[in-house]
């Protein structure tokens, strides 16, 4: 008997209480493995979730959890021939493969690369600036997010086994939240063989990752308000979700990732001939046959100028004449097989479903003979292209989840949108044109319908990473019929896992929280200049306030000279006095900044290496020829990088006239080495 596919659970492997239900090759129809939860204990996974994966992550800043991250990802890129190989039973060519595991992997590395770039070395995260809340500023409120004591429950759809538990858990184990990930059954023996791996790397800290092989039994009952559920599959299935009493009334967040009527439009701009006609055309029958058309994100409605639908059907004909289909693993094989002859059966009522107002143009639905495997037991289908018959309406309602496209003939772009908008809601749509006005027109008519839109034209056509590819940085999830969820992002994906607190405190209380320095909280002047202090002596709040420096009309004149920069308002007295804001001569904002940095550097060989930057830079109040300004500098923030021997510190700068006006404000970003020797001084 093929293997028994085990849960783990707690701190182990789970070995169900029966003999479980078979699980075919999707090419062979060979049995390559058996599921059962039988006898798993849901509860203890959810109870090891919280009192051991969570208060173990949340142990971590997200420096901490990035890197471990990392290290999974150059794990798990060594370990993928066996995922690879495993790959084949699903049907997946290894193209297909590459866009499961490469892409679950290369998504573990861009969340990686954010975590460290984009999060701070805290465990805490500042959402927006400083709001003052009282007038004599002792009371202050600043947004922050907080990592939940919850477990975050991942339940994916069958079509990427390997992507779908990866990029789901990314997000939320830089969260702080452990993950128990329950794959679609079908192709559970492909993410039990990448938990295996991970589980035996010794990555992760124990209970951030369980897996449940095969059904979800009772793991909703056991969730409560700090809990939330990551669902990717069915429209039905996320119905019955969301009419579970935890999630109706017990305060348990789902996030749905359902059935989407993609489109892709092509511009009325575009004649045959045109690059940006194959473009259309090429990507159409990609999305069509990778995953054999098992993508959330295919373009199911090929939307097309009715002058030009004839041709369009004509070069989508020719280009998937080409397509092979067969076992995948026949490496002349362009497209395999669905992940299943139940998969198969529900796409074909799809086809007779859409066929009440559609007709089929382009395949035979009986099939046509394979490259390479077995017509009787592998899920082989052949890719068809229907064309909709004017009025039809179950090409907006009917998803089939395979190698199906119907092309829809629109006459004007009001009428392209309003079909698109008969999707209810959808992941991704794609316009091809060349035209900036058709470009915006549609992007703008799309977007309201949908998570993200890609307009292709031969400029973007090169490096374009096509219709149907989530980005691990750009948003993954639709309004309305696509669920209305949302994942990935870069960090919006983090954040959608951490609850958002607004704190109201004293400047010094605040800083104290939030480990930032606040406006108006404590500075100490310690008597030593901080930029000779390494990150190992600075303190949040250790200051340097300069003596004032005149700022003399020689200074100006000199400036302007010196850079070129001679604006009228440096320069000619009388016409800057008829600018109604300076009313005469005035500094430049950048010697103002420039004798700023003057009056706080210290200028010898120390811990500071570098000044990367400043952000958040504004000139308040204009600088006058006699004006006497200071600075004062305060470390408001320092982290330290993990892996070099320095880290970032960001002072808060703010330069002030004679009259205690403040006339620039900004944040200072240096390098500081961690520690500093004497000796080499
Ligand atoms: P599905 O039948 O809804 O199954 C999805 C997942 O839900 C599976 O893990 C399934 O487990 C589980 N499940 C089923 N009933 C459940 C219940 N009562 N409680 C808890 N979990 C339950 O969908 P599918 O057929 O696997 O996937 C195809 C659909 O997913 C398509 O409609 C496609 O559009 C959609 N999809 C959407 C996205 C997206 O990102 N928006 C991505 C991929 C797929 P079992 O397998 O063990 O039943």
């Amino acid at each position: 008997m093929s293997t028994l596919l085990e849960s783990y659970a707690a701190g182990r492997w789970f070995r169900p209480a029966d003999d479980g239900e078979p699980l075919l090759d999707a090419a062979t129809g060979e049995e390559v493995a058996r599921i059962s939860s039988r006898g798993l204990d849901v509860a203890a996974m959810v109870r090891h979730a919280r009192a051991t994966g969570g208060p173990a992550l949340r142990s971590l800043t997200f420096h901490e959890r990035a890197a471990l991250l990392k290290a999974l990802a150059k794990y798990l890129l060594e370990h993928k021939d066996e995922l690879y190989a495993l790959s084949l039973r699903t049907g997946a060519t290894t193209r297909d493969t590459a866009v499961d595991v490469d892409g679950g992997i290369g998504t573990l590395f861009s969340y990686a690369s954010k975590g460290v770039r984009e999060l701070p070395n805290d465990t805490v995260v500042l959402d927006g600036g400083l709001e003052r809340l009282g007038k004599g500023g002792t009371f202050v409120g600043q947004h922050l997010y907080a990592s939940r004591p919850g477990v975050a429950v991942q339940i994916n759809a069958f079509n990427f086994p390997v992507w779908g538990m990866l990029e789901k858990l990314a997000p939320a184990f830089l969260a702080g939240l452990p993950s128990i990930v329950k794959p679609a059954s079908q192709t559970a023996y492909l993410t039990e063989r990448a938990v295996r791996l991970i589980v035996a790397s010794g990555i992760l800290p124990e209970g951030t990752l369980q897996l449940v092989a095969g059904s979800a039994g009772g793991l909703l009952d056991e969730l409560t308000v700090q809990d939330s559920v990551a669902f990717t599959g069915s429209a039905h299935t996320a119905g019955i979700l969301r009419r579970h009493p935890n999630v109706l009334d017990g305060g348990v967040v789902l996030g749905v990732e359902a059935d989407s009527l993609n489109c892709s439009v092509l511009g009325p701009d575009v004649r045959p001939g045109d690059p940006e006609f194959d473009l259309f055309v090429k990507g159409v029958v990609t999305e069509m046959t990778v995953k054999a058309g098992q993508k959330c994100t295919a373009i199911r409605r090929v939307l097309v100028p009715s002058s030009l639908a004839g041709e369009v059907v004509e070069a989508l004909a020719a280009r998937l004449a080409k397509v092979s289909v067969g076992d995948p693993r026949n490496p002349d094989v362009r497209m395999g097989a669905l992940a299943g002859l139940g998969q198969r059966e529900e796409v074909r009522k799809a086809v007779e479903a859409l066929r009440a107002s559609s007709d089929v143009v382009v395949g035979d639905p009986a099939g046509a003979p394979l490259l390479d495997g077995d017509a009787t037991r592998g899920a082989f289908m052949t890719p068809l292209v229907l064309r909709a018959r004017p009025g039809a309406t179950e090409p907006h309602d009917v998803e089939p989840f395979g190698p199906v496209s119907t092309v829809l003939p629109y006459d004007g772009l009001d009428e392209a949108v309003a079909l698109a908008a008969r999707g209810r809601g959808s992941l991704v749509a794609s316009v091809v044109t060349h035209d900036p006005e058709v470009a915006r027109a549609v992007v703008l008519g799309l977007a309201p319908w949908h998570g993200r839109v890609l307009v292709l034209d031969r400029d973007d056509a090169k490096e374009s990473t096509g219709h149907g590819s989530p980005l691990p940085v750009l948003v993954h999830g639709g309004p309305g019929r696509a669920g209305g969820g949302e994942e990935l992002g870069g960090i919006r994906g983090v954040l959608h896992h951490m609850q958002r607190t607004a704190v109201q405190a004293s400047p010094d209380l605040l800083t104290a929280v939030t480990g930032r320095w606040t406006t108006g909280a404590a500075r100490a002047d310690t008597g030593v200049h901080p930029f000779r202090k390494s990150l190992a002596e600075l303190r949040i709040g250790d200051t340097i306030a300069s003596e004032p420096r005149t700022v003399s009309l020689a200074d100006i004149e000199h400036f302007a000279e010196f850079t070129g920069d001679t604006f009228y308002a440096h320069t000619d007295a009388a016409a800057a006095a008829r600018n109604p804001l300076f009313g005469g001569i005035v500094a430049h904002g950048y010697l103002v900044v420039s004798l700023a940095a003057g009056l706080f550097v210290d200028p010898a060989p120390g811990p500071v290496l570098a000044n990367f930057g400043v952000d958040a830079l504004r000139f308040l109040t204009p600088v006058k020829a006699g004006d006497a300004i200071a600075v004062t500098l305060t470390v408001k923030q320092i982290t330290p990088r993990s892996g070099a021997d320095y880290g970032e510190v960001r002072w808060d700068a703010v330069v002030s006239n004679q009259e205690g006006q403040p006339v620039a404000t900004y944040d200072v970003l240096t390098l500081v080495a961690k520690t500093w020797e004497e000796d080499t001084r």
